[in-house]
């Protein structure tokens, strides 16, 4: 599958949520679904009700994109989700926490998941001292997630180092004077704030 180049903004305005794909933007009044929240394209606001296929459709395009993943990837998430003890949407929401550039994100040591990507593909990041640059490396309990200190002077890590510590997920903490993070745990589903009907997307992956 391509590569998604057009506005980003467009994916919330077409998923009817907030993604949070830009970072600083995403929260403030320049936000495109805050001024716009109807579907992209010149019939947006009168589109019809939506079939049970569409609504699935729709819950799996929303974590695919909220994560920044392509089709084949989640798709390979979805199989190993199902391939584990539990409730399979669970555990695939649980796995796509569990990826170091979402955690990056969630530290705040990058603005966007893909800004974290970025700083993760570029060797900025290590995991238990040892530089980890695969945005989708999956973190344990106990991971230690720290910048590294070539890469500490960067702006926005010097505010985030000012700001001190921020609030996190109750599963990681963040030390960032130190600019450094810990998997307290693993998370669990209350823990993620995205509004996904994970068994949409499980349904539509066994029809
Ligand atoms: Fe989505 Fe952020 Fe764009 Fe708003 S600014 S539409 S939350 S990507």
């Amino acid at each position: 599958m391509a590569r998604y180049t057009d506005s980003v903004c467009r994916q919330c305005r077409r998923e009817g949520c907030k993604l949070f794909l830009k970072g600083e933007r995403c929260y403030g009044p320049k936000c495109a679904f805050t001024k716009r929240p109807t579907p992209p394209g010149m019939h947006g606001i009168s589109r019809r009700r939506a079939s049970q296929y569409g609504a699935q459709l729709r819950e799996k395009q929303k974590a695919r994109r909220a994560y920044g993943l392509q089709e084949k990837q989640f798709r390979s998430y979805f199989e190993k989700a199902s391939r584990m003890q539990g409730v399979t949407g669970e555990n695939l929401l649980i796995l796509l926490e569990r990826r170091l550039d979402n955690a990056v994100f969630r530290l705040g040591m990058g603005e966007s998941r893909a800004h974290a990507r970025q700083l993760v593909c570029h060797g900025h990041i290590c995991v238990n001292g040892k530089k980890v640059d695969i945005p989708s490396y999956l973190l344990r309990q106990g991971d230690e997630i720290t910048v590294r200190e070539s890469s500490q002077g960067m702006e926005h890590l010097k505010a985030l180092r000012e700001e001190g510590n921020r609030s996190v997920p109750k599963w990681l903490s963040l030390d960032a004077a130190n600019l450094k993070g810990s998997l307290l745990a693993l998370p669990q589903r209350d823990d993620i704030d995205l509004t996904i009907e994970e068994h949409q997307i499980v349904e539509l992956y066994s029809r």
